[in-house]
């Protein structure tokens, strides 16, 4: 990025994710999406217009049919959503078996997507703004490493995800972001691995009578660790159980 990024609400929102359970960016983009599934079901509800962009996409993928379902109150945006996508699903089955390249079933009818297929509408919006809040909030985490308060904030926080931090690593802009990036990670991945040595100890059966430290869920840890998903805890402080998607805790 050329221009240095300023520091508005995003860059706090950014600081203050550092302290929360989980790689800060899949919580930044899990809000994002959030805040744009809110959006466009009141939106859906009004304009038919945008009903009909939704329905060229025939709707939303299965992570976000997901968080849909989640939102209460709803009901009615995700009912006229969907009525115009299963009127034109039911249209094109009603016209008989599938021509290759013909309707949109012919065309993805056990086929891998065409380029041109896989750049129209077919996939999901919402992932759509989740890859640009992605793209943004590693930008921004980039732009501002040097800064102390964010620096510190990283630093003392739960860290990346490998997705987040194979990203970031992709757009470090030099090698003095790249060691504020890296150092404080590499020290995660060293508890992570003194906490999977004490548990896999623990199990042996010589040492069965010992009861368990913060180690006790480090295999979770090192899962959520390696896969990254929003509120999935990466240190013992967190802990390794979901906090933000099915822990019911998320502020949406
Ligand atoms: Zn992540
Ligand atoms: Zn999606």
């Amino acid at each position: 990025m050329a221009k240095k990024l300023g520091k508005h609400t995003p860059y706090f929102e950014l600081v203050e994710a550092q302290s929360q359970a989980g790689c800060p960016i899949c919580r930044l983009v899990y809000k994002a999406t959030d805040r744009y599934l809110d959006s466009i079901l009141y939106e859906a509800v009004l304009d038919p217009d945008v009903r009909a962009k939704l329905k060229g996409a025939r709707g939303f993928c299965a992570q976000h049919v997901k968080m849909l379902r989640n939102k209460p109150g709803r009901a009615l945006g995700i009912a006229l959503i969907y009525r115009d996508i299963i009127r034109s699903i039911a249209q094109e089955v009603a016209k008989g078996p599938p021509q290759a390249g013909g309707s949109f079933l012919g065309r993805l009818l056990g086929r891998r997507p065409t380029r041109r297929e896989a750049a129209s509408p077919v996939s999901c919006p919402a992932c759509a703004i989740g890859r640009q809040a992605e793209e943004n909030y590693v930008e921004l985490l980039l732009a501002h490493l040097e800064d102390e308060k964010l620096y510190t904030a990283y630093a003392q926080g739960e860290g990346l995800c490998l997705p987040h931090l194979l990203l970031a690593l992709e757009r470090v802009p030099d090698e003095a972001t790249r060691r504020r990036l890296l150092e404080p990670q590499l020290a995660r991945y060293q508890a992570m691995l003194a906490d999977l040595d004490e548990f896999i100890r623990k199990r042996d059966y010589r040492f069965r009578g010992e009861s368990y430290g913060e180690e006790g869920d480090v295999w979770l840890r090192a899962m959520n660790a390696v896969v990254g998903g929003a509120g999935l805890g990466l240190s013992a402080r967190s802990g390794g159980r979901p906090s933000l998607e099915e822990g019911g805790k998320h502020d949406g």
